[in-house]
């Protein structure tokens, strides 16, 4: 039997990447638009604190088990950054591109075996919005920051993230195959098992 679950996100390429995930796994993602749930803020200082915040939000306003990410890109160079703040790193509201744009700003004098980083995920499900035992997965996957942006595929840092496996960035990965290696899918096939585990 297919079980509903809500998504704690509007990105719409997360929606994406995530339903393609769990397509196999006989659950019905839908995002949170669908029940008009507006995003909460997000206040944690780690990545698993706003995961459960996005989450307990989504599940007590929909009433349905929730499912919630928080990611973002760790650079080395920087000492993390932009990490918990890479959606906003150039502002409230900045563009994909206007991020983008900065990080590499910032990385214009670091040589190229100094310009690690690596993307985050960590993955939270809630039963319900009261929910004290939530599942919480992590996935972590390495790389280097490019020179200059390349490939149209996926979203945020993809264009410069550079992956070392395939000798392109994770733009220009097909989509199965960034599912496959991403940090978000390595988090999500982790809480997948941890869901099989406790059924
Ligand atoms: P969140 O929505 O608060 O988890 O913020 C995640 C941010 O990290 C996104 O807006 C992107 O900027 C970045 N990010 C996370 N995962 C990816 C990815 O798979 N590709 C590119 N950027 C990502």
């Amino acid at each position: 039997m297919t079980k509903q679950i809500v998504l704690a996100s509007n990105n719409p390429g997360k929606v994406r990447e995530i339903g393609q995930l769990l397509t196999d796994f006989h659950m019905e993602v839908l995002p949170q638009s669908a029940f008009d749930i507006s995003e909460v803020e997000e206040t944690g200082l780690t990545f698993v604190e706003n995961a459960i915040l996005k989450a307990r939000h989504a599940s007590r306003h929909s009433g349905l088990p929730a499912l919630a990410d928080d990611s973002g890109l760790e650079v080395d160079a920087l000492n993390g950054e932009p990490g918990i703040y890479s959606a906003r790193y150039a502002g409230v509201g900045a563009s994909d591109e206007q991020n983008l744009q900065k990080l590499l700003e910032a990385l214009k004098d670091v040589p190229e075996q100094q310009r690690t980083a690596r993307f985050q995920c960590l993955m939270v499900y809630m039963r319900h919005g009261a929910d004290p035992t939530p599942l919480i997965a992590q996935g972590t996957w390495e790389g280097r920051i490019t020179v200059e942006p390349q490939g149209e595929n996926g979203f945020g840092y993809d264009p410069v993230f550079f992956v070392p496996e395939h000798g392109c960035t994770s733009a220009q990965l097909p989509a199965e195959v960034k599912n496959r290696l991403s940090h978000r899918g390595q988090a999500l096939r982790q809480l997948v098992r941890l869901l099989a585990e406790r059924s």
